[in-house]
């Protein structure tokens, strides 16, 4: 349902976007999750790195997540 992230190459670039698989919610610069103003264009993957949001990762994959 979504792309394996490109990790490697997201580390070695940083015109690249974040996007959230789930929500499809962007980091912004800030290191805030927001939905965006436009649709991305996920044909150009080149420029976006699929992972998950803080959200999702609870909201999907709690046993992923130290509850402390
Ligand atoms: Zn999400």
């Amino acid at each position: 349902m979504c792309k394996v992230p490109h990790t490697e190459l997201a580390t070695t670039k940083k015109d690249f976007t974040t996007v959230c698989c789930f929500c499809n919610k962007v980091l912004t610069a800030h290191g805030e999750w927001t939905i965006p103003a436009t649709p991305l264009h996920l044909d150009s993957s080149d420029t976006l790195s699929h992972t998950f949001c803080p959200d999702c990762v609870k909201k999907h994959y709690p046993f992923a997540v130290s509850e402390g």
